[in-house]
């Protein structure tokens, strides 16, 4: 294991100025939601998180109907609770009301298609309005949604729908032609795929959305699901073998809705701008349903990241809280803070952070570019929502992830010699992040793999993956993956999906694929390639592998850098070593080598 970043509590004059600064922010949490850390800590009842939503008779719950149906009822239909900014400077503003209408319209389309509660709809888009209406009209109808990155490539939004037994798909007429038609006719579970934007041509056996809503009734009663009843589907990548399916139930909407309270400190008047794409967890739980849960209006902006636009972004929506990652932040770092000084930024009273480490400097940074330190919080997919946050009314440690969420038990562990797992509680010392299970929001299985589910259960742990330290104020620091999978740009790419389609080039022999550290995107793909015989090394066939894996997984997921190896280590059954490519790449010590196949040595 390679840590990714090092904890440090500076002390120095400089840093003594800068802590007092982050100090001073915490000011602004006199008043929060969470004001009293341990207090909160102390009162916290999940039974209690339930209570502040509305269900549904006979003990059923629904996503959607917390979202919209809720604040409809109870006279806050007018409220803004999307503005969608097109990458023209467009605006679209949908109300809880007229939002609850078109999700409505949605699902009866979904029932006219004989679509059920329990089928799932995938959507592959970029960030426009249809994809939130989709979501929540899938949501309303009792099926099961499941968001694919748009910067995926045809192989893993294949993968990803074969292993979801997609019924349906919403997606662009222009993604439909590149990554879906070629393939299309493999996947018998698919009926419909219905298209954004098509043109006057429709693809055959495509049907164009915009015609079907406009035909269906914007009044819908939302299916009875119950807590346990399958809602999203979100997909994440292990060290080996295929994609997994966290499954994710209604009841994570009470996790979705108290920690947005929580953590992100929703207040009815603000407006949330949560810059991840629904294609990943925090797009979709923190991007769609914590903040209209809460009832808060939410910006959307379909187009990429430009520093000043962003800024421009957050002065003029007037964004109150921002949901960030650490990408981003370090790339609005590099536009320097004289850009961000240029806007009012006044408004913004929290910033928040998560995906990937957060330098202690970014932090930083943020007092003195923004005004405000960034909040890190840590979660991941199968979590459902945050379980570990820095929050506004306690001191920010730059570098660390926060603390535990009330209601959420975390620990560092590690394995005794027999395979069991016990807590270490001594202060810094290094292990792996574990979270006693039962919050709400908490996956239910990876579909159809009962027993890498399983694996992650030791003990009474759910074990994350993650290696961690708590320190004596109960604040977590992350310290790097205990497995081989990458986080690059913030998208975590599972070595293996890449080795493969590496693999499928009839040049190649062997594939190890690690990520080696890059100071915005934190880590980028990189691939070592054994050739066949009869192919040879050359600029020309390492520009071909780029291409061909660009091509086939998508620029999100692909190799950056392919170096060329006459042999990979590789253990004497067979595996490959990318902890040992990883420590080479790295000149690091190559650490415990014993099973490593005696010619590689
Ligand atoms: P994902 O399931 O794609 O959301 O990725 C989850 C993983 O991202 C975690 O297991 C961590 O490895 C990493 N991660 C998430 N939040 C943080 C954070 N605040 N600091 C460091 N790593 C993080």
């Amino acid at each position: 294991m390679i840590p990714t970043d090092t904890p440090s509590i500076s002390s120095g004059p400089t840093e003594q100025r800068q802590w007092e600064r982050v100090r001073k922010s915490v000011e602004d949490g006199r008043s929060a939601n969470l004001a009293d850390y341990e207090q909160c800590v102390r009162n916290f009842s999940w039974d209690q998180a339930r209570a502040l939503l509305d269900g549904l008779p006979g003990g059923g719950l629904n996503i959607a109907h917390e979202a919209l149906d809720r604040h409809v009822k109870a006279g806050r239909g007018d409220k803004l609770a999307l503005r969608w900014i097109g990458r023209d400077d467009t605006l679209r503003d949908y109300s809880y009301a007229a939002l609850a209408g078109e999700a409505n319209r949605f699902a009866n389309v979904l029932v006219r298609h004989g679509v059920g509660k329990g089928e799932r709809v995938f959507s592959l888009l970029g960030r426009v309005p249809e994809l939130y209406i989709a979501a929540l009209g899938t949501l309303k109808n009792g099926s099961v949604f499941s968001p694919l990155f748009s910067a995926f490539g045809p192989e893993p939004i294949k993968a990803r729908m074969t292993i979801g037994e997609a019924k349906v798909l919403v997606t662009t007429e222009a993604f439909y032609r590149r990554k879906i038609e070629p393939w299309r006719k493999e996947l018998a579970s698919l009926e419909r795929v219905f298209l954004v934007d098509c043109s006057a041509n429709l693809p055959p056996e495509t049907i164009d959305l915009h015609a079907a809503l406009a035909q269906a009734s914007d009044v819908f009663e939302t299916v009875w699901t119950g807590p346990e009843d399958m809602a999203l589907l979100h997909f994440t990548s292990g060290t080996t073998g295929k994609p997994k399916g966290a499954v994710h139930v209604h009841e994570a909407v009470v996790a979705h809705n108290v920690t947005g309270r929580l953590a992100l400190d929703f207040r009815p008047d603000d407006i949330f701008w949560c810059t991840a794409d629904p294609g990943w967890v925090t797009g979709t739980s923190y991007g769609i349903v914590s903040p209209l849960t809460n009832g808060v209006t939410m910006v959307i902006d379909q187009a990429e990241f430009d520093a000043e636009r962003w800024y421009r972004i957050l002065r003029d929506q007037k964004v109150t809280v921002w949901y960030t990652a650490p990408t981003a932040i370090r790339m609005l770092m590099k536009a320097g803070r004289d850009l961000a000084k240029r806007f009012d930024l006044s408004k913004l009273r929290l910033m928040a952070s998560v995906g990937e480490p957060l330098n202690p400097e970014a932090v930083v940074w943020g007092v003195e570019a923004l005004g405000k330190p960034f909040h890190d919080n840590w979660w991941q997919t199968e979590t459902g929502g945050i379980m570990i946050s820095n929050y506004l009314a306690m001191d920010v440690k730059p570098g660390s992830m926060g603390r535990p969420l009330p209601g959420i038990v975390a620990g560092i562990v590690e394995r005794g010699d027999g395979g069991e797992v016990r807590e270490i509680t001594r202060a810094m010392a290094m292990g792996e992040l574990a979270l006693r299970p039962g919050w709400p929001s908490m996956m239910r299985a990876y579909l159809n793999e009962e027993a890498r589910y399983k694996k992650c259960f030791v003990d009474g742990w759910y074990l994350t993956g993650d290696l961690a330290m708590r320190d004596g104020d109960g604040y977590y620091w992350f310290v790097g993956r205990a497995d081989d999978v990458i986080k690059s740009s913030g998208h975590l790419i599972g070595p293996f999906e890449v080795e493969s389609t590496l693999m499928e080039h009839k040049a190649v022999a062997e594939a190890g694929v690690i990520g080696i550290p890059e100071p915005t995107a934190g880590e980028i793909v990189k691939a070592y390639v054994a050739l066949n015989p009869g192919f040879a090394e050359s600029e020309a066939l390492r520009k071909e592998l780029l291409g061909h894996a660009r091509q086939r997984l998508g620029p999100a997921v692909a190799p950056k850098e392919i170096a060329f190896r006459q042999n990979l280590p590789k253990t004497r059954s067979g595996k490959i070593m990318r902890r040992l490519l990883k420590a080479r790449e790295l000149g690091l010590p190559e650490g415990d080598i014993s099973t490593l196949e005696s010619e590689e040595r």
